[in-house]
């Protein structure tokens, strides 16, 4: 064990079916422990684990809500590796909306908790789950109570130009209901950016990128001089890409056509375009890219769906070049699917060739895995596989707030 062990942070990123945790030196960035609940209210949840390079995996039940699933995680996990908890000293949460109000991280208060439950409205799947993260941890941990910090996904988005958050509806929704396009996964696209600013060896507030976060959920931002411009998820992150469970830009008018003509209630239509959506709508399968990695060449609804997913992205991907005045630094992939499909980079920039793209397939194929670095040719722009690190944002971001104080 490391003697040296302090100034750790814990990071808690509740979703809607699963929690993520890390307790990490932010300084130093070395994780000591980390893991995952998967399966939440499914019949059966399950937890992975890896501490100090050991990893472990258990059944621990059915049905489990998020606040029986931090409880394991705290007294199973967490509790048992003294050496390791004893030496938290603040705690980062990840929460997906701060609406109009939260700009920045921010140490957790009364002011912040009614913020986050004000928006629960705009993050209907995430918002009341990073809470229950955040009241779990307060009440088990009183004595860190002023050391919980949120880091907002919504905050990389909050200089975006007015033109690019305004839908084209009557202004009097933005004005009085804050009807906007806010933006999610900030804190990836904000890693994965000040990433390449180290390895292009560029001023960040210079850069001119465009991120492609593609995992479970995906989102794509066009940042101009280090300031995110635009991006493809919006009041919610229901819209932008194809992702695993939601459909991303649909017509508006499908939902009226469900509501009215296939009499299905307004319930009924969110959970189709929440969870039954994008790739598992499509195929009928599976949300799992692994499955549609193997299944691409062997079946018609792999394909179909692998092909929408794509076509959906090269056109963000060359409507942002619009937005890159004059030069384009990089565009980066991150995320499980980003990190990992090279047939999706592959397919991807063969349909945008015309605007100047062209993939290195030795380096295509070998950067998986976690591994990040360049796949295009010379004569291409350039274009980065950057592993991203959530957790490892949080936890800076975290440490950052609670020395401020
Ligand atoms: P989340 O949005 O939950 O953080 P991830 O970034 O972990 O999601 O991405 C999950 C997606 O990435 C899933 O579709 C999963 O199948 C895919 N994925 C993860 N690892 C691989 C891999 N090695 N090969 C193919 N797909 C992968």
């Amino acid at each position: 064990m490391d003697n040296k062990l302090n100034n750790l942070i814990l990071v808690l990123n509740c979703g809607s079916s699963s929690i993520k945790f890390a307790i990490l030196d932010p300084k130093n960035e070395k994780k000591y422990l980390s893991g995952i609940v998967e399966c939440l209210f499914l019949s059966e949840t399950y937890i992975k684990w890896c501490c100090l390079e050991k990893k472990y995996y258990k059944k621990i039940g059915s049905n489990m809500n998020h606040e029986d699933a931090l409880n394991f995680i705290i007294d199973e996990v967490l509790l048992k590796q003294k050496n390791i908890f004893n030496n938290i000293i603040g705690i980062g949460h990840r929460v997906v909306h701060g609406g109009n109000e939260i700009k920045k991280s921010s140490l957790i208060n009364d002011y912040v908790i009614t913020c986050i439950k004000k928006y629960i409205c705009f993050a209907p799947l995430h918002n009341p789950a990073n809470l229950i993260g955040i009241q779990t941890v307060i009440k088990k941990y009183p004595i860190l109570s002023d050391k919980n910090v949120a880091v907002f996904d919504t905050s990389f988005y909050q200089n975006m130009p007015e033109s690019s958050f305004l839908y084209a509806i009557p202004y009097n929704f933005y004005k009085k209901y804050q009807i906007r396009r806010y933006g999610a996964h900030g804190i990836s696209h904000k890693y994965v950016s000040y990433k390449i600013s180290v390895i292009l060896n560029k001023k960040f507030d210079s850069l001119n990128l465009i991120t492609c976060h593609l995992g479970n959920g995906c989102s794509i931002a066009a940042i101009c001089n280090g300031v995110c411009v635009d991006t493809s998820m919006g009041l919610t992150p229901l819209e932008g890409l194809v992702m695993g469970t939601r459909s991303g830009d649909i017509d508006p008018a499908i939902i009226f056509f469900m509501y009215k003509q296939l009499n299905m209630s307004i319930d009924e239509i969110e959970m189709i375009l929440n969870k039954k959506s994008g790739l598992l709508g499509l195929s009928g399968v599976s949300s799992d890219f692994r499955y549609f990695e193997k299944q691409y060449h062997l079946t018609e609804k792999a394909k179909r769906s692998v092909q929408v997913f794509c076509h959906r992205l090269s056109k963000y991907i060359a409507s942002y070049m619009s937005l890159m005045e004059n030069r384009l630094d990089a565009v980066i992939f991150t995320g499980g699917i980003g990190e990992n499909v090279s047939l999706i980079r592959e397919l991807v920039f063969s349909k945008l060739f015309l605007l100047g793209f062209k993939i290195n397939s030795k380096l295509n194929c070998s950067t998986v895995g976690g591994k990040s670095g360049l796949i295009t040719e010379s004569s291409s722009h350039p274009v980065f596989v950057i592993a991203t690190d959530e957790e490892l944002a949080i936890a800076k971001e975290t440490i950052k707030i609670i020395n401020k104080k």
